[in-house]
Parts: C-alpha cells; sequence; structure tokens
C-alpha cells in the first residue's frame, strides 16, 4: 500500500511538469528600503520565487518569467519585515499574566499572528518559554512558508535564586555556578538558539542582584556551546561590569543613569550590542492609561473586553498609587539618552520592545518602540536599519532582515514613506511572509468582532 501511494505520487508530479514548476510572484515600481541602511531608491523590482527573493533591481532590467504573476506598486514602499528582538510570547489572556495559565501552542500562534499583521515577521522571545516553543520552531524551519512571525528563543532564561526575573511556573533558577553550567547545558541541548540572564532588583525591592559568579557561569557556558548570552540590566555598574566579562548584548538600556562615553567606549571595544533599548516598556509604565488606546491601529488587535480593563478607574488607580510610579519618567529619560549616546560612540543597537507580558502589546509596541528611537535622537533611516538588517545581524541570521536575492520574501509594503517619518511604518499597505500575503492589521481585527472594529482612519 505504501509503496502503490508513492508511486503514484512521484507519478503526479513527474506527469504535472510545467504546473509543478517554481511560484513566481514580481513585485514593481516601489521605492526600496532595503535594510541595510542605504537611502530609499526609487523605481525598483523585485521578484519571488517560491517564498524566497530570487532578484532585486531597477524596473527597467525587470525580466519577468511568462508565467509570473505581476504586481504594480507604484508610489508604495517596500522594506524588509520587522523583527522585534526582544518579546515573550503566550503569557497572556487579556491583562491577565499567568505563565502556568495560558503558555500553549495556540496562545503563542495568535501572538504571532498579531506581530505578523503589523508587519513584525521575526520575533526574538527572551526566556519566558516552555519547551514545547522548540516543536513549534521545529516546525517552522521546517516548513519555511509560514503565515506568522518567525520565533528565534532564548528558552528559559537564568535567573538568580530569589532575586528578579523569569516567569512563576517556570523551573529556571539557579544558585551555584555549577548549577548554573548545568542549566545552560541542558537548555542549550533543547534548541535554544540564544542564551538571557537576569540582573535587576526592581529598584532595591527584590532580594538580591545575580552575583557576577553565576553570570560569568552563564556566558562560559553559552559561549562554551557556541552561541551569544544576553542580559536584562537596569544598573550602570552592572551593565560595565558584564561588558568585561563578555556579555554579547544588552536588552535594555542602562537606566538608574545615563550612560556615558565611558561606558559605551568600552561596549564598543567589547563587541557588546545594545540589541534592545525597550523604550516602549518605560514608557508604557509612565501612563496610568495608555494614551492611544482609542487609536484603531492599536485597539483592532485588541479585545473590547481588554480595553475597558485597561479603561478601569480602579487600575489606573492602582497604578498611579505605586510608590514606583513616579520614578518612571526618569527611568525612560535616561533609557532614551543612554541609547544617544551608544549610538553616537558607535555601539551596534538593534530594536526590541519587551512586548508580551500583562499591557505590552504585540505589535504595536514595535511601532511605538521605532517612533521613541527616533525621538532619542536617530534618524528614520537608522532606526529601519537596526529593526531589520542589524536585529538579524545579531543572531547570525542569513535569510531575514533586508531585501536581496537569497532572503525570504518577508517584505513591509507601505503606503507613505517611513525614511520621512517614522510613524509612516504604520501605514501598511501588505505584509508577505515568505512570499504569500498574510492579514494587515488594517485588514482583519484580530481579537474582536468585525462590527466593533474601529475603522482605517
Ligand atoms: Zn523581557
Amino acid at each position: 500500500m505504501r509503496n502503490t501511494l508513492r508511486y503514484t505520487l512521484v507519478s503526479l508530479a513527474f506527469c504535472a511538469g510545467a504546473q509543478v514548476s517554481a511560484e513566481t510572484v514580481a513585485l514593481k515600481n516601489f521605492t526600496l528600503i532595503d535594510g541595510t541602511g542605504r537611502a530609499p531608491v526609487a523605481n525598483q523590482a523585485l521578484i519571488m520565487t517560491d517564498g524566497k527573493i530570487s532578484w532585486v533591481g531597477p524596473v527597467s532590467k525587470l525580466r519577468v518569467p511568462n508565467s509570473a504573476e505581476t504586481q504594480d506598486l507604484q508610489g508604495k514602499y517596500v522594506m524588509p519585515g520587522i523583527i522585534d528582538s526582544h518579546v515573550h510570547l503566550g503569557l497572556v489572556n487579556g491583562i491577565e499574566q499567568d505563565y502556568s495559565k495560558f503558555y500553549d501552542r495556540a496562545n503563542v500562534e495568535k501572538q504571532l499572528k498579531i506581530y505578523a499583521a503589523y508587519g513584525v515577521t521575526t520575533v526574538y522571545t527572551l526566556g519566558t518559554d516552555g519547551d514545547s516553543i522548540h516543536e513549534l520552531i521545529a516546525d517552522q524551519r521546517r516548513i519555511g512558508r509560514i503565515d506568522m512571525a518567525r520565533v528565534y528563543t532564548a528558552g528559559r532564561g537564568v535567573v538568580f535564586k530569589g532575586s528578579y526575573g523569569g516567569v512563576v511556573g517556570l523551573d529556571q533558577s539557579v544558585a551555584t555556578p555549577a548549577e548554573t553550567s548545568a542549566m545552560v547545558s541542558r537548555e542549550l541541548a533543547k534548541g535554544d538558539d540564544f542564551v538571557k540572564l537576569w540582573m535587576d532588583d526592581e529598584f532595591g525591592t527584590i532580594g538580591e542582584r545575580m552575583p557576577y559568579q553565576i553570570s560569568n557561569a552563564v556566558i562560559t557556558a553559552a559561549h562554551a556551546g557556541g552561541k551569544k548570552a544576553v542580559a536584562h540590566i537596569f544598573y550602570y555598574d552592572n551593565a560595565a561590569a558584564l561588558t568585561q566579562e563578555g556579555i554579547d548584548g544588552f536588552m535594555h538600556q542602562v537606566r538608574d543613569r545615563i550612560a556615558d562615553p565611558a561606558l559605551a567606549n568600552q561596549m564598543k571595544a567589547k563587541g557588546v550590542w545594545q540589541i534592545a533599548s525597550t523604550l516602549s516598556r518605560e514608557a508604557s509604565f509612565t501612563y496610568k492609561l495608555l494614551p492611544f488606546v482609542d487609536d484603531p491601529f492599536f485597539s483592532r488587535a485588541v479585545a473590547p473586553s481588554t480595553i475597558a480593563n485597561l479603561k478601569d478607574p480602579a487600575r489606573q488607580q492602582r497604578l498611579a498609587s505605586s510608590p514606583l510610579f513616579p520614578r518612571y519618567q526618569a527611568v525612560l529619560n535616561n533609557a532614551m539618552a543612554s541609547l544617544a549616546t551608544e549610538a553616537r560612540a558607535g555601539v551596534k543597537y538593534g530594536m526590541g520592545t519587551d512586548s508580551g507580558p500583562s499591557a505590552r502589546f504585540p505589535g504595536y509596541f514595535a511601532h511605538w518602540e521605532m517612533d521613541l528611537m527616533v525621538q532619542s535622537g536617530l534618524t528614520p533611516l537608522q532606526v529601519l536599519t537596526a529593526a531589520t538588517s542589524t536585529n538579524a545581524k545579531f543572531l547570525g541570521l542569513t535569510d531575514v532582515g533586508t531585501v536581496a536575492a537569497g532572503k525570504w520574501a518577508d517584505l513591509l509594503v507601505l503606503d507613505k514613506n517611513p525614511a520621512a517619518d517614522i510613524r509612516n511604518t504604520r501605514a501598511i499597505n501588505s505584509v508577505y511572509i515568505a512570499g504569500k500575503k498574510v492579514p494587515t492589521i488594517w485588514e482583519t481585527c484580530v481579537d474582536r468582532p468585525a462590527d466593533t472594529c474601529a475603522a482605517r482612519p
């Protein structure tokens, strides 16, 4: 039976001839922002073959096979799909956060489709994943032509016992360097793409920060396994020490004060990347009520019950009366100034939001983050480059991050020029993942009934 079936399939494929030839789609007449940092170039075209970019160049040189479908993108802008270098998946239902209750493949995939709807076609998930993430990733990498954001994971990150970090319900804390090395080796064997550690104490309110002998064991074990080690930091002194220890990247900014040129120069000399600045995270903490709660670009992806919870006066009162609430504006200001210092010093920087925990929303926060990076003093083109090729390079990804031959056709098509105004990343016309259109935030109301879906302004 099995042999017969296989013979039949082979025969069909053989006889089908031209019908099984490559799927070829051409896009033409757009302005290209290729993700490398090159200025926008008008009158460009590209060819997608079986989901990969097979050619990019001036429309005058476009040669399309007869079988190809051609889409005219006159007046549009094409850039690589955005990469968010710092997210957490599957932790929430609405604004309720509980890893043990909500983390499963369906919830993770729902969020990956929200990212995709916002043009975020790849995410790095930062240390709060259950082991099932590895099955999802294996499926994604085998299939390639998926309809949601691609995932790279730090698995379960390393927390010093009793200290800040991680999520309740996931076994991820260590007490000694020996336990640390064992944990990192064990987790890397599952297929983690990089390794995360937390070194913080929530303004001195939680336990003891991770000691340097533990962070050193994390970094050593990660490098022994051929992977990069990244850190959640808050304090200048920890950033300086981890830089000397050989950390590869920071997933938040220095926020207790402003990173100065001395630190930035050390980071540059040691090859430490500021791969996420999470300005949108810090900014979100400064509000009792997020200021964009009624903006359709935000609300179309958010359930009506969640909007109602955000607007609940009791919740706003609770947030505003927290003793930490008055401190967040200074934290945000420090983070923005630290990013500016590092960029001026030549430190490599990416774009990451820390979205995924309660009230930090997938997709929308990436667009807010890019806006805040520009407000920190970067140009829109610098920010677009951070959010695409720089993020890809940090993990050594060679098939995403730029619009170039050989890459996946993960593309964001915009109605307006994002290099002129970063807020034009919200003018989403279409999103392609592996050459196929996925529903954009302007086409689908992800988490709400269609009749409650605010129109595109
Ligand atoms: Zn995080």
